[in-house]
């Protein structure tokens, strides 16, 4: 028997922009280690430049930190150069503040929880989907395809995410199902996977480098939490997803 074919689809950048939320989360868990800390309200430019720099959750916090500084590496240097040398900034950041990445960790961890018990709508009402994606992943059945989802969220959080914006993936995988490309080799032995949407542009080189997902096509969405230099000369498999394309039919996405 034919395997049925199945598109996969990251969901931070792609399906649903959270910006709000990461700001709003990591702005309370650093009130809550500096309740002195001066940040407003509203996302800042800074945190909307960085985001795409930020790959786990403890970062967040510890840029918002940098970002209430009045005159800190951040706003001596410049979000650009700072992020040219992001790894070494948060290291040297850490050391100043006194911090370990699992103190901010949990810190936002607890916020979180918090903050869903306290309100949960309120909180799931802080993560908007990007305009026509909903509808455009309704529409995939017409083409005979099905769609899941591979995130390194919760799963449960997900599915309610998912399931407020009237979406029901044919799969879910959050963080529990493990790393991605594990996820994938493992949703290959079941489906002929079509490929992979993804708005981080080093998870999908990891993906093309994995034995058995050479072949996987790749996209990058145009409308996630790029870095400005990530959508040029990309790799051999990895394309380019803009909204237009993403729109039409799947066979014609080039
Ligand atoms: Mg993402």
């Amino acid at each position: 028997m034919l395997s049925a074919e199945l598109l996969v689809f990251d969901f931070d950048g792609v399906i649903v922009d959270g910006m709000q939320e990461y700001w709003w989360s990591a702005r309370r868990a650093l009130l809550t280690l500096q309740p002195q800390a001066s940040l407003q309200e509203s996302i800042p430019e800074s945190f909307r430049q960085l985001r795409p720099w930020i790959h786990q959750g403890w970062e967040m916090v510890l840029m918002a930190a940098l970002i209430s500084e009045a005159d800190g590496p951040l706003q001596q240097r410049g979000v650009m150069a700072f992020v040219g040398d992001y790894n070494r900034q948060c290291k040297a950041a850490l050391a100043r503040f006194g911090w370990e990445p699992s103190l901010l960790q949990t810190t936002l961890e607890v916020v979180r929880a918090n903050a869903v018990r306290a309100d949960r709508d309120g909180w799931l009402a802080l993560h908007q989907p990007y305009p026509n994606v909903p509808e455009r992943l309704k529409a995939l059945a017409e083409e005979g395809i099905a769609w899941s989802v591979l995130t390194t969220k919760g799963k449960a959080f997900t599915a309610e995410l998912l399931a407020g914006m009237g979406l029901v993936p044919a799969r879910l995988d959050g963080h529990e199902s493990g790393p991605k490309p594990q996820v994938l080799l493992r949703l290959a032995e079941e489906w002929h996977l079509r490929g992979f949407v993804e708005d981080r542009r080093p998870t999908l080189e990891t993906v093309r480098a994995t034995e058995g997902l050479e072949a996987l096509p790749c996209w990058l969405v145009s409308w996630g939490y790029l870095q400005p230099t990530d959508s040029q000369q990309l790799p051999n498999g990895i394309r380019l997803l803009s909204r237009d394309c993403f729109a039409s039919p799947l066979a014609e996405w080039h």
